[in-house]
């Protein structure tokens, strides 16, 4: 299960999530259209969804404060059986992790916390419009640590312009001093629409060049490795047992159900979203209405390309037939990939050219 929470202080310069800017956040009138968007779809009274992972994402969902957070817990839980063992997820910006709100956070039944840093680098939070500083950051992993919590992400980003003299060597010994359970790396990418995008058609801005991202990311696979973490999906690092569960049920296309603004959906064989405006959703769900905007209908075809996508992502890898080992041999030879028993797992080098292998294989696949 996925709650999309879309509130934030202010956009980062390079976010086109589907988001809602508000100073002060409605925070019962969101918990209220989730409670509507969970009567319009789903029976009232049924109480027998077995979810095995809950994930409150943004967004900002730790923007809801401590009581918010509890309430949102409360209601969901009125209406699924969460796993015993369930991991429960929050999105936190490090200037929403309090004493007050990590112990709080925990007694609701959060039990692991993601944490968006990015960087530990002054110049380029700024950059950013993160409005945290590095400072906060430590001391949010101390303070939700201190609260009991055993599972802790952060979120960094690489690939950042040259010209902000960010130090991507120091970011990583940075996570690596908080010890950080899991590790998330994404690549700066420019989308439409958004700050970045405008300082880069004005020239005040450049993006980091193609084999700064390389650089950056065999970096992070050499460092991060050698430290005893587990590359187990091209963007993501864990230490042995902390592999985030909820990310791998969408990696192996597992169904799985999403409330708010802008959340998807999936039953196995079709995919559906909501409305992405706030105000839109709000307005839907007050009037008693399903707030899904689109849906499409899997081909086999699609399910196919889209499994091999998904499995070519992580350290499991995908099985192949004669013919395709075949294929995937000169890849092999080029260190892009390695051949254990039949599966086909790619190396970092490999990831680095995923979409183009994955297209490779998939085109020989439906032959
Ligand atoms: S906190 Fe996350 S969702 Fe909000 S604007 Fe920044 S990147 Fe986008």
């Amino acid at each position: 299960m996925y709650v999309h929470v879309p509130f934030c202080a202010r956009r980062c310069s390079y976010c086109n999530f589907a988001i809602a800017v508000r100073r002060h956040v409605p925070v019962d009138a969101y918990i209220d259209g989730i409670v509507r968007e969970m009567d319009a779809r789903y029976p009232v009274g049924e109480t027998s969804w077995a979810v095995r992972t809950l994930y409150l994402g943004g967004g900002t969902p730790s923007a809801l404060g401590p009581k918010g957070v509890a309430r949102l817990l409360e209601v969901l839980q009125g209406r699924m059986v969460l796993d015993a063992d369930a991991e429960v997820t929050l999105e936190a910006n490090p200037e929403d992790v309090s004493d007050l709100a990590t112990v709080a956070w925990r007694s609701a039944g959060i039990n692991r916390v993601s944490i968006g840093a990015q960087s530990f680098d002054a110049r380029a939070l700024d950059w950013m419009h993160r409005g945290h500083s590095a400072e906060r950051i430590r001391e949010a992993v101390e303070t939700a640590r201190a609260a009991g919590f055993e599972n802790v992400s952060l979120d960094l980003i690489l690939a950042l312009p040259a010209s902000l003299g960010r130090s991507w060597a120091a970011d990583l010994d940075e996570v690596l001093s908080l010890r950080s359970d899991h590790i998330s790396l994404y690549g700066l990418t420019v989308e439409p629409g958004t700050p970045l995008a405008r300082w880069i058609a004005r020239g005040t801005a450049a993006e980091a060049p193609e084999e700064a991202y390389e650089g950056e990311y065999l970096a992070a696979h050499e460092v991060l490795t050698g430290a005893g973490y587990e590359h187990y999906e091209v963007s993501n690092y864990a230490r042995p047992g902390y592999r985030a569960c909820h990310n791998g049920a969408y990696w192996t296309g597992a169904p799985y159900a999403g409330l708010g603004p802008a959340a998807h959906g999936f039953d196995g064989e079709a995919r559906r979203w909501n409305a992405s405006s706030y105000t839109r959703w709000l307005e839907l769900v007050s009037g008693g209405v399903d707030p899904i905007e689109g849906a499409e209908r899997l081909t086999a075809e699609n399910r196919m390309q889209e499994r091999l996508y998904l499995e070519l992502r992580t350290a499991g890898g995908t099985v192949l037939d004669g013919e395709e080992k075949e294929l995937a041999g000169p890849w092999v030879e080029a260190g892009w990939a390695r051949l254990c028993g039949d599966r086909l797992v790619l190396t970092a080098t490999g990831w680095l050219r995923l979409d183009a292998l994955a297209v490779a294989l998939a085109n020989a696949r439906s032959r």
